[in-house]
């Protein structure tokens, strides 16, 4: 959107013109003679939108709008409305250009011959026809979709694996990370991989976020008891947080009455938020990360390395650990670049406070640098993959040689 200066008897377009925009009176006033309704001609004062036939695919104005006085209008173009549109909920999408394209229609036949027809006007309903097609069948498959992973919900089909994290000082287990699977009734046991994406597409990963924090909430008060009978230290339960999950307006109260109806202790439990939490509404995003401190919960950025990476909006957030992402930990023994990259953000973790999780750990050599970059925790295929609830047991209280 732009701002425009229109003189006083300035045409802004014509009758037949293509447009790829359109407009509203921000100060002055518009004279809008209409061609095809019997509206005629008439006056708009500021607030009032014009032009709107010009951010209709390849479609040509119907009006001519002439301004009455000096007048400032603020531009809105076709552009910025197709991409806010892709990026719009397959349901709004749907009915926009369902609804443009019958308005195009109406105006067409309300025409009949002798208007402005421009010579795209055939191949616009062709356009707009496969749009349509294409929208709908995504809407469908997504109903579909929403509508599995909401039963899978309703029937408990999801279950939590837990990876152990552990102590690079000690060697022993320091918490666990939750991590969703489902138990699909027809393809078996499916990673995240098969099914976030879509449930955050379709908003369900709200309701799966909420029974994944239950879930973990439940586990942390036995895990600790059977920690503490081996004489380990207390056990943290790290659980994955979505930025849909973030955008629900009243989450904190959710997390709130999650953590009373499973009556955990708040210390225990770790939230695993990533930077796009944090960009995307700055303030927003710290109210929110500082009343979720003020429960008792711990705060993890995850995948640190990956998304904006810029290491000086740090300091403005409540963040306990950060977790250095597994493609450093890949590539660091062999590239220069990334164990510089790794370095750097040991480094500031320890000037901020901050702890830090090195994730992804395969290999002694790659623990033993972890270790010598003095970095707090460590997590892997290395330690241990992640495990269901009955081998977590097992585990608990015990050591690993490091
Ligand atoms: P993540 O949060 O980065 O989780 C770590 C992923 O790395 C897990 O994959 C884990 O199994 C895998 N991993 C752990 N150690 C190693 C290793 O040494 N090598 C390699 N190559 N991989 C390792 P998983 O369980 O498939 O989860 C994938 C992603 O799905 C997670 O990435 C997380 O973004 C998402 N996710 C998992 N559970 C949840 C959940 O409950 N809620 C939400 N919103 N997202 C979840
Ligand atoms: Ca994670
Ligand atoms: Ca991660």
């Amino acid at each position: 959107m732009y701002r425009k200066d229109v003189k006083k008897g300035e045409t802004i377009f014509s009758y037949g013109e293509m447009g790829d925009c359109a407009y509203i009176v921000e100060q002055g006033s518009i004279r809008v003679e209409d061609k095809v309704s019997s509206q005629g001609s008439y006056i708009l004062g500021p607030g009032k939108m014009f032009g709107e036939y010009g951010i209709v695919d390849d479609c040509c104005h119907y009006s001519i709008a002439t301004a009455e006085e000096d007048s400032l209008l603020l531009v809105v173009t076709q552009e910025e409305i197709n991409d806010k549109a892709s990026g719009a909920d397959p349901m709004i999408s749907l009915f926009t250009t369902f609804f443009m394209d019958r308005c195009r229609s109406l105006t067409e036949r309300h025409y009949g011959s002798g208007g402005p027809v421009s010579p795209v006007l055939s191949r616009r309903s062709n356009n707009a026809e496969g749009k349509i097609q294409a929208n709908r069948e995504e809407l469908v498959q997504n109903f579909h979709i929403k509508e599995e992973l909401e039963r899978a919900v309703k029937n408990q089909e999801f279950v939590l694996h837990f990876q152990p994290i552990i102590s690079l000082r000690g060697g022993f287990t320091s918490g666990f990370e939750a991590l969703i699977r489902w138990d699909h009734p027809d393809r078996g046991l499916l990673s995240p991989f098969h099914f976030i994406d879509m449930a955050e597409a379709t908003n369900t990963i709200v309701p799966i976020g909420d029974w994944v924090f239950e879930e973990a909430c439940r586990h942390v008060d036995p895990f600790n008891r059977l920690a503490a009978e081996g004489g380990s230290p207390e056990i943290f339960v790290s659980v994955n947080i979505s930025a849909k999950q973030f955008a629900v307006p009243d989450i904190v109260n959710r997390f709130r009455e999650m953590a009373q109806r499973t009556n955990v202790d708040t210390s225990k439990i770790q939230l695993e938020i990533t930077e796009s939490v944090l960009m995307e509404d700055t303030s927003h995003a710290k109210s929110i990360l500082h009343e979720i401190k003020d429960l008792g919960f711990q705060l993890v950025l995850d995948d640190f390395g990956t998304g904006y990476s810029s290491l000086n909006y740090l300091h403005q957030f409540p963040i306990d650990k950060l977790k250095i992402d597994r493609s450093f930990t890949h590539a660091m023994l062999n590239d220069e670049d990334s164990l510089e990259i790794v370095r750097a953000i040991a480094g500031l973790a320890h000037n901020l406070n901050i702890e830090v999780v090195a994730e992804g750990i395969e290999e002694r050599e790659q623990l033993s640098l972890y270790r010598d970059l003095d970095c707090q925790y460590g997590q892997g295929y290395l330690i241990s993959k992640p495990l269901p609830v009955d081998d977590v047991y097992k585990i608990l209280g015990t050591r690993m040689a490091i």
